[in-house]
């Protein structure tokens, strides 16, 4: 699951993905690294949680038609509904975030280097619970 992935913003500084950041070496990660740093040449330090940037740039995108492995959470009852998978380049962070575009939009709408931003989103709903997740939507700056 997606547990202290990401911060819902109640203290209004709004939704935000959550990453670590080593203080030896200010390599960041994503998702989060807990147990030690993952820079070969780094000798290790400790590992803070991080607010990664809310943009980034497209840096490929897919369309995804089958189930995703976990951990992901699906309602095998449910027929699949293909969405498009985007991977997004942080720049002050040098990392990659995989993610699902908002609904409605398809790969048909993607183009690398495009600007898209991160809100939340509905990962998985059953009576009374609704897991969240987050998703990449278009800022309307092209690439
Ligand atoms: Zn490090």
């Amino acid at each position: 699951m997606v547990a202290g992935w990401f911060t819902e913003g109640g203290d209004g500084s709004g939704f935000r993905l959550l990453g670590t950041r080593c203080s030896a070496c200010g390599a960041v990660f994503f998702p989060r690294e807990d147990a030690y740093c993952r820079n070969p040449g780094c000798g290790g330090g400790d590992l803070e949680e991080v607010p990664l940037s809310r943009r980034g740039r497209i840096w490929s995108y897919t369309d995804s038609r089958y189930r995703p492995p976990s951990p992901y959470v699906t309602n095998p009852e449910l027929p699949w509904e293909p969405y498009a998978l985007i991977a997004v380049e942080l720049e002050a962070e040098r990392i990659v975030v995989l993610g699902q575009a908002v609904p409605g939009v398809t790969v048909a709408d993607l183009a690398v280097g495009m600007e898209v931003e991160v809100v939340p989103g509905v990962l998985y709903e059953d009576t009374g619970t609704t897991w969240m997740t987050w998703q990449w939507r278009p800022t309307g700056v092209a690439g």
